[in-house]
């Protein structure tokens, strides 16, 4: 197949101070997620549709959080070492879309820096580089501030 496509799911708790990454940038934020890494679960959802893609399972297989190698990992680590595999099966990023639900604090100031930081890391320009941010209308976890969920989808291309 010249082209393939995937989702990726995941979801962090919040807890007070700890630092709030997200998208591969810091959120000033009085909390953040609780993580074996540094939480980032909108890179983590992104790793998971770049290995959907291929089948090749999730970043909990690649990246265990049991493995001490991993604690207090920048995300961004885990998103290059994924592009990596990407590219070793021959493919390339086509462009990818995000959505973050949170309640808060607000993330319309920073959807620019993260698709920004997130475009580089991918090979793509930022135009293909959707990130999106919804609060639940204060319904649900998301909605009691008790944490954060991330859907994203990527498409990949043969090189
Ligand atoms: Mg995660």
């Amino acid at each position: 197949m010249d082209i393939r496509i995937g989702n990726g799911y995941d979801v962090h708790a919040l807890a007070p101070d700890l630092p709030m990454w997200l998208g591969g940038i810091q959120i000033p934020s009085p909390t953040g997620f609780v993580a074996h890494s540094d939480g980032d679960v909108a890179i983590h959802a992104l790793c998971d549709a770049l290995l959907g893609c291929l089948a090749l399972g999730d970043i909990g297989h690649l990246f265990p959080d049991t493995s001490d190698e991993w604690k207090g990992v920048d995300s961004k680590i885990l998103l290059r070492k994924v592009m990596e595999i990407i590219a070793a099966n021959g493919y390339r990023v086509g462009n990818v879309d995000i959505t973050i639900a949170l309640q808060k604090p607000k993330l319309a100031p920073h959807i620019a820096a993260m698709r920004a930081t997130l475009a580089p890391l991918l090979g793509v320009s930022e135009d293909c580089v959707s990130v999106k941010a919804t609060t639940t209308e204060r319904l649900g976890f998301v909605g009691r501030c008790e944490g954060c969920e991330v859907w994203a989808t990527a498409l990949i291309i043969r090189k």
